[in-house]
């Protein structure tokens, strides 16, 4: 590899590009400045990007949300202070680009994603996606079972997203988990959908998703049982399966990350989504997501910020993960 100042460590890892000796803001961006897959003889968790927003249902723009996470994640240190832990020390992790897929066929463009997914997991190496929007979610379940089996879903989102079809479409950004329940990609009564809000077509959309195994962790409850209770409510839910989770982006408020497609009033505060996930620390999570980041309705680079941290806390628990 060019040296681009990579830190190498005495364990053979090559972290990030030294922030103290080039600036962050310079330099090729990948995700949190660590090496590309190419760059490595091996890597043990990855990061990759899936710019693919055909399924979306209201405001476009979440194929831009990989550069755009990796830009805001240059900020990113080696040390994670809340969990004690140098993620990109511990493991090496790498940058894996964006897998390439069709942005006029969804069905094509699913089969591209899990194909890409499967090369990096191989034999089970945890990888987060960056999307990209929700539809997503299902080639990486599907890809993820292919080694796994069924894994318990924990999906932090304003939307149930286990409707069925749309103007005829059985593939969309509010599908993905009504397909993936149906195929038995997800462990029935071991998921979660966490921060639920807004309104739904009809009170029948609540009883159709607890058929198809999953409970809810309403944003209203928030307020009264805090972070602490919506982590209980998960921990217990979840017990020693493997995890999948999967963030929406819009489980955040507008306030917090008003770059999305389908914003819902009354969301989670970063905060609150970094401690949730702080602690599942000790859960194996073996995939995860954040997607709907959707960059030209973005201020400040607000949204990224906060998709940058959530999915160091994410590459976090991964890395240490392979230590245990
Ligand atoms: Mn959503
Ligand atoms: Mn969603």
């Amino acid at each position: 590899m060019t040296d681009q100042g990579h830190i190498r460590h005495d364990n053979g890892v090559v972290s990030q590009v030294d922030g103290t000796k080039v600036p962050r803001y310079a330099g090729f961006t990948t995700f949190a400045r660590l090496p590309r897959a190419q760059d490595v003889a091996d890597f043990d968790v990855s990061v990759v990007g899936i710019p693919f927003d055909t399924g979306v249902t209201y405001r476009p723009g979440a194929r831009f949300g990989p550069s755009y996470i990796r830009q805001a994640s240059r900020l990113l240190r080696p040390y994670n202070p809340a969990l004690d832990a140098e993620p990109f020390r511990d493991a090496q992790v790498v940058d894996a680009g964006d897998i390439s897929c069709s942005p006029f066929n969804i069905t094509e463009a699913l089969g591209q994603v899990e194909h890409g997914l499967r090369e990096l997991i191989g034999q089970g190496r945890p990888v987060l996606s960056l999307g990209g929007d929700h539809t997503v979610a299902l080639p990486a379940l599907r890809a993820v079972h292919a080694v796994h089996g069924p894994v318990a879903l924990v999906h932090f989102d304003a939307h149930l997203d286990t409707w069925g079809e749309y103007f005829g479409e059985p593939c969309t950004h509010g599908t993905p988990f009504r397909i993936a329940s149906n195929d038995g990609l997800i462990v029935k009564g071991r998921s979660a959908h966490v921060g639920i809000r807004g309104s739904l077509y009809d009170r029948q959309d609540l009883l159709d998703d607890a058929d198809l195994g999953f409970t809810i962790v309403h944003c209203r409850d928030i307020d009264r049982i805090g972070a602490d209770g919506v982590l209980d409510r998960i921990l217990d839910r979840v017990g020693d399966t493997p995890v999948y989770v999967s963030i929406d982006i819009d489980v955040l408020d507008p306030a917090f990350a008003p770059a999305t497609g389908t914003p819902e009033a009354g969301g989670m505060t970063s905060r609150e989504l970094l401690a949730v996930l702080r602690g599942m620390s000790a859960l194996r999570i073996v995939g995860a997501d954040i997607v709907e980041v959707a960059p030209a309705y973005d201020h400040a680079e607000v949204t990224a910020v906060a998709a940058a941290n959530l999915a160091y806390e994410l590459v976090t628990i991964m890395a240490t993960g392979k230590r245990q």
